[in-house]
Parts: C-alpha cells; structure tokens; sequence
C-alpha cells in the first residue's frame, strides 16, 4: 500500500436509492488505505451528531488497520515482522493474527494463487506509470525462492520465517479487513442499515429502510464511462481486481500489479474480477485470486464455494466478454 497516490478507478459502483425520498443517509468520505473510504449509515432514530460520532468510530478502526498493515510505514506491525521474523519469532497482535489466518486459508482454497509471501517480489516492480520497473527473470527466480505460505510458521501468536528473505504483502486483503471491522464498529453502536465503501470494495448491512433497493453496478473496465449491468445486493461483500487500477504499458503489453505466484510476473486471463461474499475479507482476497486462477478455472473456485459470486471480465481474441457465476446468473441484469 503506498500512502500518498490515491487511487479509485473502480469498476463497482453503488447506488444509494433511498425506499422514500425522505431517508438520507448520514454520509462522510475520508482518504484512507490508499483511496478514498466512505460510510453511509441509514438511521431514524439519531441525531447526526450521534451519527457523526459513530462514524467517526469506524474510521478510527479503519485507520487503526491501516497502521498495522502498512508496509511504506516503517513503523506498523507488518514493517517489524518482514524486518525481524526472518532471524526470531516476533509476537503477533490480534489484528496480524486474523489476517495472517484468513490468508492462509485462502491460500489454500485457491491453490496457492492468492499468497501473502509475495511481498519480495513485489519489491521488486514499480507500476508507477512515471517510473515503471521491469524486473530481469534471474531476479525474479531468486525472489521466487521466498514464495510459499510453507516459508512461514505461526506459534503460540508468533511469527517465524523459515528464509531470511521471506516478506508478507497484506495489500490484497487489509483493506477488505479493514471495511469487516468497521462495519462491526457500526453494529456495536447500535447501527442496522450502513454501508462502508473503500474505493469501490465495500460491505453492506441492511434494515427494512432500504431493502431491495440496492444494485451494485459493474463498470466496463475498458470504458469507465459504461456499465456492463448491475444485480441487487441488500446486504454482503463486493470486492474488484482489475488490471487497471495500478498498471503501465511497455511495449504494447499490460503490467499490473496483480501477480502469479508461480512466475512472480502479472497474472494473465482476467480484465477484472467482481466477487461477492458474506465478509469483505473473503471478498477483496478470493477477488484477487479468482484473478490470478484465470477465467476458467476461477470460475470453478467460485462456484464451488458457497456463498461466493463472481463476474469475472476477460478479453478473447481481442474483445471483451465475461462470465456470470451460477448463483448470479439470474440475478444480473445485463445493459446493452
Ligand atoms: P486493490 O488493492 O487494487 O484493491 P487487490 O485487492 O487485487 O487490488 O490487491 C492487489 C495487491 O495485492 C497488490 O498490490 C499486491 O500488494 C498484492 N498481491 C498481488 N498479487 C497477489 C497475490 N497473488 N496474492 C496475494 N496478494 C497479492
Ligand atoms: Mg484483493
């Protein structure tokens, strides 16, 4: 996660439809985890300094997640773990703990495509469009090396690499964590109907205020002006991959930050990921391995996993098209 460039091209788009015209949400936007994160909280029976104060709440939270898994900060959690747990066991707070679990369990349901060790090689590149780096393929087998959940064990809620040069990369999933977390603090507060929108990565609870009434729309990722259609969503998690969002394109070929394990290199097949699950932790995590996997057998991923939707773009012979999965098939209204 870098902290100064904002970046918020997103193919998920919400729209708040209000059941009457008299309900409006209490809305506040903040720059936050490298976008910008929005709450919206539907509710009657405050006032918005009450509204304002509980808002207020999930950002902190938000803000509290940022700092332990912001690796540009040499201070956070993640900084002290990829700096010492190379040579001992460095203690993990509960936050790295969920984190680094919810990981490795998606590790494993993706095969090893979504993986949290991939922090050397990402080092390794620069998707700045200013200053776009390229790394050599001695290089990157070398990093290659430090790859693998394997290179890790976790003890008594301690951390230990097996290599030295072992790093974690918690930017395909601290966000998504991030919004879970908010969202409880909204719960705690008594809150029913919130939504917490970080970039177009977000998670919805609902009242009676607002059912049926949500879409979540899906953005052409080679035409941000249009849309590929929507479904409705009352409640749950939307997440987005797409490899537009942090890219730079050298001789004629797309390099973007969504990498494959296997070759350290950007994952090839997939334009974008739209995945859906009851947390936005599974959501912003199985979105980017969904990518990784590729159209065909992501697909298979998603539909084997209950509860997990996905709209999955890709290009064939040079045109866009996309897949629908089983449980969103009826659900997704196309716009021609
Ligand atoms: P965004 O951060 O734009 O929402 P993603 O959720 O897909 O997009 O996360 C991409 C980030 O995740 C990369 O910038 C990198 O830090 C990390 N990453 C890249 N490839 C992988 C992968 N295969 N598994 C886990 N993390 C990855
Ligand atoms: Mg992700």
């Amino acid at each position: 996660m870098k902290p100064v460039c904002i970046v918020i091209i997103s193919i998920l788009f919400l729209t708040h439809c209000a059941p009457n015209q008299d309900i409006q949400p209490f809305e506040q936007t903040r720059v936050m985890m490298d976008t910008f994160v929005q709450i919206s909280i539907y509710d009657q029976n405050r006032t918005s300094e009450e509204l304002k104060s509980i808002s207020e709440s999930a950002f902190k939270q938000i803000e509290t997640i940022e700092s332990i898994t912001n690796d540009y900060d040499d201070s956070s959690a993640i900084s002290l773990i990829n700096r010492q747990a190379g040579e001992r066991a460095v203690a993990l707070d509960r936050v790295m703990l969920d984190l680094i679990q919810a990981s490795d369990k998606i590790n494993q349901i993706s095969g090893g495509a979504f993986d949290i060790t991939l922090g050397s090689v990402k080092q390794l590149w620069s998707f700045a469009h200013e200053n776009p780096r390229i790394p050599g393929d001695a290089l990157l087998q070398q990093q290659l090396e430090n790859v693998g959940h394997h290179h890790f064990i976790i003890e008594d809620g301690a951390i230990q690499f097996i290599l030295p040069g072992v790093r974690l990369d918690l930017g395909a999933i601290a966000k998504g964590y991030a919004i879970d977390t908010a969202i409880e603090v909204l719960k705690e507060n008594g809150i029913s109907n919130a939504m917490v929108n970080a970039g177009g990565d977000l998670r919805t609870i609902c009242s009676d205020l607002t059912k049926g009434k949500r879409r979540v729309w899906i953005k052409n990722p080679r035409r941000p002006e249009a849309f590929l259609g929507f479904f409705r969503m009352d409640e749950g998690s939307v997440a987005t991959s797409g490899d537009y969002e942090r890219f730079f394109i050298y001789e004629s070929e797309r390099y973007h930050h969504i990498l494959d394990p296997k070759t350290g290199k950007p994952a090839r097949g997939c334009v974008s990921v739209t995945l859906q699950a009851a947390t936005a932790t599974e959501a912003d995590a199985l979105a980017t391995a969904v990518f990784v996997l590729g159209p065909d057998r992501g697909m298979e991923l998603v539909n084997s996993l209950p509860g997990v939707e996905a709209i999955i773009v890709f290009e064939r012979d040079g045109k866009l098209d996309w897949s629908v999965s089983t449980g969103l098939k009826k659900k997704f209204k196309k716009i021609n």
